[in-house]
């Protein structure tokens, strides 16, 4: 699809919030590419500046206001007009009320309307003025758009948007809208072309997969999809994110028979009492999530878990937050996302008073960190002395000379690169690391072998 106004633009895309949003954003560049525009590594240097934006947390927001105003002091593009657009939740969220505080911002696309991008920035290039889309509903096109991605050894896999859970926290059911499950058999077509160019990794991703199908067959189909993925020929399967009231023990088994399914689960349990689990309308209670952790290690020995927790959620006394830390000790994450709660406007939580002091809220966050630091340094102790396959993905920040990638477990690994060899052949290989160091965030060792 060449466009005569987009052709030969530059653009930068800067992403704030989850995967779901990187992906987003890999479906805009996949369109501006077909447009023949050029992607570019600098805001200063691009005709088109775009900011996929993230409303889960307060921080996400404040860095949209400061990163978009700074726009306003970069010198003019090549082509003379710079077109300044925002999409994903935020823009869903707020549409024009984004206009009250970012005045130079030309393009407004939600996260339904990604699909119409393309026409927006033309509009804005050749009308000026704003151009703002954010429809109610996804007609499901965007989800099966071309895209241009990051790697070509692993890659993301929407299986569906939205969610239907409405935890009381969390604005995303609003934003993101209600669950919708894409094709079995696109996705399964689309994992089987990718392993046809390289991939060997993906990341299937939702808001809540295993609910994957409901909206399609009536009932569940998430196992059923991993069965049907493992099948591909795809070497490495993580899925992201879980809700435990719907992880199913058929979904368990298919985790523990199909060898592409990776031994991590990430399984958010947000509050480790039942009380405030109850407030939070996650539907299920402490026993019953320990009782799943219990399921999944009885399949899935050496699993590793991880998780997300929130610290100060209204009314959370010290006793509720005692429950969080005794459960946490408990389960021995091997990595967990702590989180301070912030109010979300428009959530059922926004309108609870809370009473607990910042600094006491503050001091509990700082004694879980622990507990979970604790939890995830025993938890790599198992891999000590051990041989574990990383997929390469390039090189530490700190020291370029040493290699950085993932193992099975998601655990991050550094190896130094080994003789003969340099990073660019071995980005998106599997080479295996003899561990002889293992740290709360880390394994590190030495490559033995042939990378493969
Ligand atoms: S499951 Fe709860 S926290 Fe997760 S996206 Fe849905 S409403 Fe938000």
């Amino acid at each position: 699809m060449q466009s005569s106004v987009l052709s030969g633009k530059t653009y930068f895309i800067r992403t704030f919030g989850c995967q779901m949003n990187m992906h987003d954003s890999e479906r805009v560049s996949g369109l501006l590419d077909s447009c023949g525009c050029l992607e570019v590594a600098e805001p200063a240097e691009a005709d088109i500046v775009i900011f996929m934006t993230c409303c889960v947390r307060e921080a996400a927001d404040t860095r949209l206001y400061g990163q978009c105003s700074s726009c306003k002091s970069l010198p003019a593009p090549p082509g003379g007009k710079r077109v300044i657009a925002v999409g994903g939740c935020i823009a869903q969220r707020d549409g024009a009320g984004l206009l009250t505080n970012l005045d130079n911002v030309d393009v407004i696309f939600g996260t339904a309307s990604i699909a119409h991008v393309a026409e927006l920035l033309e509009q804005a290039f050749v009308e000026g003025g704003h151009h703002i889309r954010c429809e109610e509903k996804d007609s499901g096109a965007a989800t099966d758009m071309p895209w241009h991605r990051a790697e070509n050894y692993r890659a993301w896999v929407p299986i569906m948007t939205g969610c239907n859970n409405f935890c009381s926290y969390c604005i995303v059911p609003y934003v993101r809208g209600r669950e919708k499950s894409r094709s079995f058999e696109k996705i399964v077509d689309e994992v089987t072309g990718l392993v046809r160019i390289g991939v060997r990794e993906i990341t299937l991703l939702g808001q809540n997969v295993n609910s994957y199908g409901r909206d399609l067959f009536g009932t569940p189909r998430f196992a059923e999809l991993l069965r049907a993925v493992g099948d591909t020929g795809i070497e490495r399967i993580f899925f992201t994110s879980s809700h435990p009231k719907d992880l199913l023990p058929e979904t368990i088994d298919a985790m523990a028979e199909v060898p592409a399914v990776m031994p991590q689960l990430h399984l958010a349990v947000q509050s480790g009492s039942s009380r405030i689990l109850k407030l939070m309308n996650r539907r299920y209670t402490r026993e019953q999530y320990l009782a799943l952790i219990d399921q999944v290690r009885e399949r899935i020995p050496d699993i590793a878990l991880s998780t997300d927790i929130i610290v100060g959620f209204p009314g959370e006394t010290e006793e509720d937050f005692e429950q969080t830390l005794s459960l946490a000790e408990q389960v021995g994450y091997a990595h967990a996302f702590t989180f301070i709660y912030s109010k979300r406007a428009g959530t059922p939580a926004a309108t609870i008073e809370d009473p607990t002091p910042r600094d006491v809220i503050l001091e509990r966050f700082n004694r879980l960190v622990k507990v979970i630091e604790d939890g995830a340094y025993a938890y790599n102790q198992h891999d000590l002395h051990t041989v574990v396959p990383m997929l390469v993905e390039g090189t530490s920040k700190k020291d370029a000379t040493r290699l950085l990638g993932k193992s099975p477990k998601n655990q991050t690994v550094h190896a130094p690169i080994p003789e003969g060899y340099t990073v660019d052949e071995l980005i998106g290989k599997i080479v295996d690391v003899d561990v002889d160091r293992a740290r709360t965030w880390y394994l590190s060792g030495t490559v033995v072998g042939s990378p493969r």
